[in-house]
């Protein structure tokens, strides 16, 4: 059967940088829906505009295309085996079509780690993160620094700073997250999935706790 992870927490907490390194270490596939909608965005796709003029306020898609996009997403070989889940789901009915979907897909979700971080650490790393054009790798100005500036150190492609990653964006984002991605925490705490992972540690600690909450 295959194996979901979902990676639950606020924007700026680090999901992103730890979906990547569990994908490598576990070898599940990293699904980011932020990285999708980029794509489609950077694709003028149909739901690449209408994802922008949501993403351009720091409000959720809704959640129909989400989830569709995320069905076509999953149903790709390289989720054969499960994979992490990053910024999916971020509503209640996201979550209940997420279980309807694997019971399809022969797969559950194992485990969610919940990292947290209190909002003026969030508000900082967001507004030193830098992402690659290409691929969405992330850096950081105080703790992950590219080896040249600008430049991601993986596949040489620009570094910039995502427009919802500015200033003005981000309370509006962290509001949103409160609002309509907390209540999952409560969702996967009853059905006994939920562990809690401190957020506001070096990358290589969050790591560590990861990775030792879910061999658990
Ligand atoms: P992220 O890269 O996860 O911070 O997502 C960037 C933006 O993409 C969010 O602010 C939303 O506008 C949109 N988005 C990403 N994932 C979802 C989702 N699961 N549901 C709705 N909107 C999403």
């Amino acid at each position: 059967m295959a194996i979901f992870i979902v990676l639950l927490g606020p924007p700026g907490v680090g999901k992103g940088t730890q979906a990547n390194i569990l994908a490598e270490t576990t070898k599940l596939a990293h699904v980011s829906s932020g990285d999708l909608f980029r794509e489609n965005l950077k694709n003028l796709t149909d739901l690449g505009k209408l994802a922008k003029s949501y993403m351009d306020k720091g409000e959720l898609v809704p959640d129909g295309v989400t989830i569709s996009m995320i069905r076509d997403r999953l149903r790709r070989p390289d989720c054969g085996l499960g994979a992490i889940l990053d910024g999916f789901p971020r509503t209640p009915t996201q979550a209940d079509a997420l279980e309807k979907m694997l019971t399809e897909f022969n797969g559950h979700v194992d485990k969610v780690p919940y990292i947290t971080a209190d909002v003026p650490v969030l508000v900082e790393r967001i507004s030193e993160r830098w992402t690659c054009r290409a691929q969405g790798h992330i850096y950081n100005r105080t703790f992950s620094v590219p080896k040249q500036a600008g430049v991601c150190d993986i596949d040489g492609s620009e570094l910039y700073q995502r427009e919802d990653d500015k200033a003005e964006m981000v309370t509006k984002r962290i509001r949103v997250y409160l609002e309509q991605t907390m209540p999952l925490v409560e969702y996967y705490r009853k059905r006994g999935k939920l562990i809690e992972v401190n957020g506001a540690q070096a990358v290589e600690q969050v790591t560590k706790d990861l990775l030792a909450a879910l061999k658990k």
